[in-house]
């Protein structure tokens, strides 16, 4: 557990960290120095850091600290989806996924504690929302899942990948992600592309617009419906940002990237959002807006009364898709035998979050979380 008192250097991008230096009396070049040492050699232990001088290390070792979040529990599933229980303090923990695929492994990282969103297919809206991530909690999961991964002894990287598809609304903890972007994409950090961090929202439109500007990483949109009267009801955050608008901003977004295509997530409820008509009502929406859509089985859990279309269903879906010129996939299910697929993670939320089932629980509860 992280010391209140003490700042935790895992929250710094490299310009807080150069005011960080500044304001403790030191040079700004010292930022780069740490963050190499921490992002690049997984070292956070100061007097390992051998080209600050022996004083400067002394003095961060009294002032500061580098504390990742801790692991709890570790779970391997027989196709090499990896899922890690991780602790943030007495109350609260968070999952972390990494699902190696041949040619990538993509880590699924949360930026919530619970979420304020009520998305009615959503496994983590039944935990109410507690508090959002600090950037240390965020980019913590993705320097813990390298750790893990023997990137620092070897320096190969198996996490090419950054998906926002974790618990929580990631445009509503915007400063702490973009930093946490920042780190991720920065050479001092862990140097990935731009495009290969991707954020998933639910269509917080003026925060569409601001990443847009701020950086431009690839964009997801949880979309599952293509008319306001279902989309109002399913996710909600609907009725305060529209459709159409939602999908000008979309549209703005790919702009300002080379007409780099928005992932649309499409989550396939039986008799909710799957008929022909709604596919037909979608390639509607889509048009104009450079675009591929991630058809998403639903996963239930317990509670839900919505079930997944079957795979019939889903392939027609898609077909209509497909004969309209949009790229469509059907995401697959990855480790389920550890309860690591889209809707099947869990963590554990302080009790006055869960605003939904903590009257029929009572205490601390199991929560889901979905990707
Ligand atoms: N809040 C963000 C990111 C988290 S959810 C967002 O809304 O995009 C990541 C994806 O999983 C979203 O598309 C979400 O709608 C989907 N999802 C949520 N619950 C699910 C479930 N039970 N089964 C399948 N997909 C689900």
């Amino acid at each position: 557990m992280t010391d209140e008192l003490k700042p935790n250097l895992f929250n710094y991008d490299l310009s807080s960290l150069e005011a960080y230096f500044k304001e403790i009396g030191d040079k700004p070049y010292r930022a780069r120095q740490v963050l190499k040492w921490i992002y690049h050699h997984g070292i956070t232990d100061f007097e390992s850091m051998t080209n600050l001088g022996k004083p400067l290390r002394q003095t961060l070792a009294q002032q500061c600290e580098i504390t990742p979040p801790r692991i709890t529990t570790q779970q391997l599933s027989a196709d090499g989806t990896r899922k890690w229980l991780i602790q943030l303090d007495a109350k609260n923990s968070i999952e972390t996924v990494f699902i190696p695929e041949n040619d990538r492994g993509t880590l699924c990282i949360s930026s919530q504690v619970g979420c304020p969103l009520d998305c009615q297919f959503c496994s983590t809206a039944q935990q109410g929302f507690n508090r959002n991530l600090s950037t240390a909690e965020i980019i913590g999961q993705v320097w813990i899942a390298n750790r893990e991964l023997g990137f620092f002894q070897t320096g190969k990287r198996r996490v090419s990948n950054i998906v926002f598809m974790g618990m929580g609304e990631p445009l509503l903890n915007y400063e702490n992600v973009i930093k946490t972007i920042n780190l991720l994409t920065h050479d001092l950090g862990f140097g990935l592309a731009r495009r290969k961090v991707t954020v998933s929202t639910s269509g917080i439109i003026p925060e569409i617009d601001r990443l847009k500007t701020d950086t431009n990483v690839s964009l997801a949109i949880s979309l599952h419906a293509s008319n306001n009267e279902l989309r109002n009801q399913i996710v909600p955050i609907n009725r305060s940002y529209p459709l159409a608008d939602l999908l000008n901003a979309c549209k703005r977004y790919t702009q300002s990237r080379d007409e780099e295509p928005v992932t649309i997530e499409y989550v396939m409820l039986a008799g909710v959002n799957d008929s022909l008509d709604d596919a037909r009502k979608l390639v509607k929406c889509l048009k104009g807006i450079p675009s591929k859509v991630n058809l998403i089985p639903f996963n239930q859990f317990p509670g839900t009364s919505y079930q997944c279309s079957d795979i019939t269903t889903i392939n027609a879906f898609r077909d209509i898709l497909m004969q309209a010129g949009i790229f469509t996939i059907t995401r697959k299910t990855r480790g389920d035998d550890i309860d690591a697929a889209c809707g099947q993670l869990v963590g554990k939320v302080s009790a006055k979050a869960a605003r939904h089932k903590a009257k029929q629980t009572g205490g601390d509860m199991e929560v889901s979380n979905a990707i």
